[in-house]
Formats: structure tokens, sequence, C-alpha cells
């Protein structure tokens, strides 16, 4: 049987792994079973990007609000209707709590009726069966996953399938929904949601959609991987103009968008999280009106958003002004001040910057200025005994870091220089051993016994063992830790310089050993 909490593990981001630990404290303190449910199971299993986590609980999540807090969560919307409450957590991840419930469509374009029920029941409300399984986070039940409509199996066959016939009927935003994960996943309806998937639509379904759900809708292209894609499918499909009347992929930046989307990534692989989702929503209204652009935010549930995209121009251009100002007279302090801004507004001055030195400096923050960190030269460090385990190594290497950036050491041996006052003591050397392995080894090699090394012939391997480990990769950059003046936040993120130390650590002792016994 697959273990799916191994799984989760694997594939949930460190900030999302401990949000799933602060909603289940909550949870349990609280003493309501709580589930991991809907798109996070399905990203886990199909191997998607996992962009939020859906937890339900069997009880009123509501009254979890202070609790939520209190653990260190902030609350960016609650929907007192359906018991649902969205939670930024720690770090960059997004979670919504959703009470159990069932929903009983009384009349088309009406609220459904809602009722707490037992999370089986649950499952039966959802959209499609990708999203209807469950993942218990409970005690004794840890792991176990709930699939009463065989998502995994349409996992496996990427298909996108409604789980009963009235499901277009009952909820016509579920059209919008499945285009738009048929344009995420690049999966096809089976084929009997694609019978009801055209009937819904020729029948004109969709004018009976709910305003909240398209609130929901529209949001959640903020968080596409592709939302350029996306967009135009929903217009291919009719139902970009549900979101709103005006709404065509003509109002779309394309070029920006398309800037943001590889930028983003550029910086998803040097270690940054940024979130994406207030620019995204900028590019894809540029060209409409400023009324227009109101009267969409107006429908989004996650306030956090708006305001983030409200904000987004006044506080890109602060930072902007900060770059052109004394505050970036040096690539050191250029570094400092971006490492301590917000990676979205890195991410999203970097595509928009109108002044050329602003975004020369931040194309220099992320490309050449990192490979400036090849320059520390982290073999001879160790040589020196400057290693992590030294409390000033950090302070050292972002130090040695800025001064290289700044051209003010520029060689080798200048940085030697600076860094060899630095260098610990080396440590006294190993007792002398006693008894009969010393004796032998010592006749064995025609020495006295306090002569030889630990190990006898292994010395090459203990020597490794003794030796102090390469340095770690310099801190990912993290604003908030920068800000609270750890010197290790604003040193460089890569990995790469790391890795080569510990062989030519190795290997420069052993060649030097024989040399000096020739003398
Ligand atoms: P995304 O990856 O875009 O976040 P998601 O599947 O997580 O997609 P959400 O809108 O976050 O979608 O909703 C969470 C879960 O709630 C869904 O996976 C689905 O089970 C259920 N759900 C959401 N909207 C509907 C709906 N209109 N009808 C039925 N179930 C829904």
């Amino acid at each position: 049987m697959a273990d799916y909490i191994y799984t989760m593990e694997l594939r949930l981001t460190p900030d999302q792994l401990k949000g799933v630990g602060l909603v289940q404290d909550v949870a349990r303190a609280a003493g309501m079973n709580l589930y991991l449910t809907g798109g996070a199971i399905r990203d886990i299993i199909s191997g998607f990007s996992i962009r939020d986590l859906d937890f339900t609980v069997q009880g009123n999540p509501l009254k979890l609000v202070k609790d939520f807090e209190k653990a260190g969560a902030k609350i960016t919307a609650v929907e007192e209707d359906i018991r649902t409450i969205f939670l930024a957590l720690p770090g960059n991840a997004r979670a919504e709590v959703s009470m159990a419930r069932t929903e009983r469509f009384e009349k088309t374009g009406k609220p459904p009726i809602v009722m707490p029920s037992t999370i089986h029941e649950d499952l039966r409300r959802r959209d499609f069966t990708v999203n209807a399984m469950a993942l218990s986070l409970n005690e004794g039940s840890r792991g176990l996953l709930l699939d009463p409509f065989n998502g995994v199996a349409d996992i496996e066959a990427k298909l996108i399938r409604i789980l009963q016939n009235y499901s277009f009927l009952e909820d016509p935003s579920r059209l919008i929904r499945a285009t738009r994960f048929a344009a995420r996943f690049h999966w096809p309806l089976e084929e009997r949601t694609q019978a009801r998937y055209d009937s819904a639509k020729e029948g004109k379904y969709i004018e009976h959609i709910l305003k909240s759900s398209v609130g929901h809708e529209i949001a959640a292209l903020a968080h596409e991987d592709d939302p350029l894609n996306v967009v135009k499918m929903l217009e291919k499909d009719g139902w970009l103009e549900v979101l709103h009347e005006r709404w065509t992929s003509a109002k779309v930046d394309v070029n920006g968008i398309t800037a943001l989307m590889k930028t983003r990534q550029q910086m998803v692989d040097l270690g940054y999280t940024p979130d994406a989702g207030p620019a995204v929503m900028y590019f894809l209204t540029s060209h409409f009106s400023d009324k227009d652009v109101a009267d969409i935010q107006k429908l989004i549930p996650r306030k956090d958003l708006v305001e983030a995209w409200r904000d987004i121009e006044d506080h890109a251009k602060e930072l902007a002004k900060r770059l052109m100002g004394k505050e970036a007279a040096t690539p050191s302090r250029t570094w400092q001040l971006l490492s301590s801004a917000r990676p979205e507004m890195v991410l999203f001055l970097a595509v928009t910057a109108k002044q050329q030195s602003v975004e020369q400096k931040i194309k220099n923050y992320l490309t050449k200025w990192r490979q400036v960190q090849q320059k520390i030269p982290l073999p001879e460090m160790t040589e020196l005994l400057i290693t992590p385990q030294l409390p000033i190594y950090p302070k050292l290497a972002n130090d040695v870091f800025m001064l290289l950036l700044d051209g003010k050491l520029r060689s080798r041996t200048e940085t030697l220089k600076f860094l060899k006052p630095f260098a610990p003591p080396p440590p006294p050397p190993p007792a002398p051993r006693r008894g009969r392995g010393a004796k032998a080894a010592a006749q064995a090699a025609g020495q006295p016994a306090a002569a030889q090394p630990a190990k006898g012939k292994k010395g090459k391997a203990a020597a490794a063992a003794a030796a102090p480990p390469p340095p770690p990769a310099p801190a990912k950059p993290e604003p908030k830790a920068a800000a609270k003046g750890k010197p290790a936040k604003s040193a460089p993120a890569p990995a790469k310089p790391v890795a080569k130390p510990a062989k030519t650590q190795m290997a420069k002792p052993a060649a030097k050993k024989p040399q000096n016994k020739r003398k």
C-alpha cells in the first residue's frame, strides 16, 4: 500500500510541511478530526506542484480562529456560510480549513443548503473524482487515504471526471473549473463528463453561477503556473467573459506576464519562493480600466491577495527609489537591500523597472553577482580551519562575499590574507595510544608506538573522518531573518561551491606529507 504520509512529506515545501504540523496541532488540541483534502492530495499523488493546502475538519473551524492566530497563522478570509477559513501560514504557504459538509442544491442559481457532515459525506459533494480524496491526519488512522470515487485511478488515467450527472447543473462554476484543470494538467474530460459539459454549455447553465464562485475562480488564476494558457482556454470556452464581461486575452499584458513567469522560474531555481499571485493578477488585467479592476477585486474573497495586488506598483516604486539612492551605492549594499526585500517585489520590479540602473542591479543580483561566490576560497578556508563550526563563520563568509562583490578583495591571495587572522589555532595532537594495539602497530612500522596515527593503514580514511566538514551552503535568501540582522542570511544562496572542498581538502595534506618525509 502506498505510504501517502511519506509522499506528502517528500512533496510539500518545508513551509507547507510546517503548516501541516501547525494545523494538525490546533485541530488535535480542539479534538477535531482533520484531513488533508482536495487539490492538495491530487497534486501530491500526481506530482504537480502543490499551490495550497486544503484541510477539512469534522467540526466548525471558525471556532479555531484564535488558536490559529496564536499558533502563528494569519486569517486572510472567512466564509461563514460554508464555515471555511483561509490562512496565510508562516513562510509562503496558503491553506484553507473547511468544515466537512453536505451541500443540497434546491434551486438552480441559489446557494446550496449546507449541513455539517462526516468526511465521507463531504467527499461526495466535490467536483471531480481527482479532487474527492482525503488523507487522514488523525492519530490511529494517520496516512489512511479515503478515495471513494477512485480518484487515484483517474489521476493515473489523466482524466477529469464528475461525480454525478447533475454536477454542472448544481454548480455551474464546475464548468470553469473543468476547463481550468484541463488547461493546467493537459488532461481531457472523461467521455461522459465531456457530454455533460457540452450540454451544460449549450443549456447556458453558466448564467446561474454564484457571484462568490466567480470570485474564487478569478483568484484561482493568480496561482496558475501558466496563467496565460489558462486564460486563453477560458476565453475559448466562453468562460473568461463570465469572470468579467469585458475580459478577453487582449486585456492581458502578454509580454509582462511572460517575462514574469520566466523570472519567477529563475528565482525558484535560485531557491526563492516568491508568491507571484498579485503580479499575475496585475498583468492579466493590465489593459482594464481602474474601475473594472476595482470591480474584479471586489469579487475576490482573499483580501490579502487583493491588497498585495493593489499595492504592488507603489511598493515597487519605493524599492526602485531605494535602489537608485545611497542605500544601493555599491554592489554589496545593493545585494543587502535586495536580500532584505520581499522576493515578490524583486520579481515584480525585475520585469517592470523603468530605470535601466534598477533593471541592471536586479539582473546582477539574480545572475552575475552569484558567480562571485565561486571566488570564496572554500578549500583554503577549510585548511585554515575556518569552518561552519566557528561562531564567526557566517559573518566571515558574508564579509568576504561583500568585499569580493565590491572588488575590495581582488585575488585569492588578498582574500586569504584577509582571512588568516581569523583562523583558529590548530587542535592539539592526539594523545599517544597505549596498549597492545599501539605496540603491534609500532612494530609493524618499525617506529615507536606513540608516533603512529590512530588507525594505522587506514590513516587516510581516519584523516578524512577527522577533517572538518566542508562549509555548508550559505543560507537561502530570507528577508525576514536578514532584517533581524543575522549576518548569514544576507550571504548568497547557491550550494554549488560547497560540494567541492571536501575532496580538495583531503587531497592536499596527503600530497604534502611524503614530500616532507623525503626532505
Ligand atoms: P487549485 O489547485 O487550483 O488550488 P483545488 O482543487 O485545490 O485547485 P480549490 O478551489 O482550492 O481547488 O478547492 C479545494 C477543493 O474543494 C477542491 O479540490 C474540491 O474538492 C473542492 N471544491 C472546490 N470548488 C468546488 C466546487 N465548485 N464544487 C465542488 N467541489 C469543489
